[in-house]
């Protein structure tokens, strides 16, 4: 549905209109300075909104900008709203489509709301496991303490009174009721831990927002070191309960310095940037985090992905650099890359984890490069054997 810029219905700034009647001003040219100042305040809000979009379950924050740019260009302008360029649609008289942007920000608001509401509602079901699966141990071990201190007494008078075929069925039954006793708790425990890692998989998918308020590296737009550190903690925090495999891959460019001695340093930049988008593009899903670690040196981590997996999507990965030319002024480069891949372990600081796929890496360059090792492979000399 169509209006008017400002429809002649609900819209209409009429005082504004009456009282410049009554002192006989130019009356069109100051309703239309009204009717400019509201539509730049409109795309304004608009605009701010769009800034501060954030990924949703519909939708990524970036698409969400985009939307919001697009109404506020129509407010302003009168152009499409439409993301798809062939899309016509035609505002004659300075018309807008005001019933869509309230339904766009409408059905937004709404979104946004259920978003936040299933986020928190997912944050305190987490809490929730995790206090009865804590409160449930405690009683738990209460429980086995009273059988361990039943078994004992009775092991003591055993000891004091009976004869010794008396005192091995006593120690014999001890043993059987507590081996039973503790096996019954572990199982217990296992179940406990595995209903708490299933509520963490959705405050993983939370987790993939707050990444949007972390540093990115300057030249490549890649997360830096620091949001590295910062994800790595989150996610052995939530690996240890979760039991989720994850894979950790280190990336170096080899022969780089050959890059910047022939070609300059810029030229060197360039293929960085290359390197970069190309990973981006092998590793595309929202739960995959790539960042620079340091100069031409890169750290992709998966989630979900056991060693094979993530085997293979590195090799993927290789081979697309293998395929690539970076052009540069008025060259064409071309650099191969070597993979350090370590899966993680229960226990693994985020330091360790990095030190193992960087002894992968090292093992790939010793092994003549463009190619990955995994942490575990046999050597290559044992390959060859
Ligand atoms: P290898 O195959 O063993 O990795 O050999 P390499 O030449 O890549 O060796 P190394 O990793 O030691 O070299 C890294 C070089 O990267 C050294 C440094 O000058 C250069 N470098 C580091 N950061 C940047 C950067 O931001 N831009 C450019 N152009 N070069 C950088
Ligand atoms: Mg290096
Ligand atoms: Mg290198």
């Amino acid at each position: 549905m169509m209006f008017n810029l400002w429809s002649s219905r609900n819209d209409q700034p009429s005082k504004e209109s009456s009282s410049s009647k009554k002192k006989g001003a130019p009356q069109g040219a100051s309703s239309s300075k009204g009717q400019d100042a509201a539509a730049e305040a409109v795309a304004k809000i608009l605009r701010t909104w769009g800034r501060h979009a954030f990924d949703l379950d519909k939708g990524d924050a970036e698409s969400f900008t985009k939307e919001f740019e697009r109404w506020a260009r129509h407010v302003l302008l009168g152009t499409t709203t439409s993301e798809d360029p062939d899309v016509r649609e035609e505002y004659p008289d300075g018309r807008r489509n005001w019933g869509g942007l309230h339904q766009f920000v409408n059905r937004h608001r709404q979104s946004e709301k259920n978003y936040v509401v299933k986020g928190f509602h997912a944050l305190r079901e987490v809490v929730w496991t995790f206090t009865s699966t804590v409160s449930q141990a405690f009683i738990q071990d209460q429980e086995t303490d009273g059988h361990m201190q039943a078994h004992i007494s009775r092991l003591k008078t055993a000891v004091v009174c009976k004869s010794p075929e008396d005192m091995k069925r006593e120690v014999l039954a001890a043993a059987e009721d507590l081996t039973k006793l503790v096996e019954d708790r572990n199982q217990e425990e296992r179940r406990r831990v595995e209903r708490l890692g299933e509520k963490l998989k959705e405050v993983e998918e939370e987790l993939g927002q707050t990444r949007q308020q972390m540093a990115l590296d300057g030249l490549t737009q890649l997360y830096n070191r620091a949001a590295l550190d910062q994800h790595l903690e989150q996610l052995s925090a939530l690996n240890i309960l979760s039991n989720s495999p994850a894979c950790l891959m280190m990336l170096d460019i080899d022969h780089f310095k050959k890059v910047n001695d022939t070609y300059g340093h810029r030229a060197g930049d360039t293929v960085i940037c290359e390197i970069a988008k190309r990973t981006v593009l092998t590793f595309p899903r929202k739960m995959d985090f790539v960042a620079r670690y340091g100069g031409e040196e890169f750290v992709v981590v998966v989630q979900g992905v056991n060693l094979e997996g993530a085997r293979a999507l590195g090799d993927r990965l290789l081979a697309a650099i293998r395929q690539t030319f970076i052009e540069h002024e008025d060259l064409q480069l071309s650099v191969t890359i070597s993979i350090g891949l370590a899966e993680y372990f229960k226990g693994d600081t985020s330091a360790n984890w990095i030190e193992r796929a960087d002894q992968a890496l090292y093992r790939a360059k010793q092994s003549g490069r463009n190619q990955l090792c995994a942490a575990g492979d046999p050597l290559p000399e044992l390959v060859e054997a």
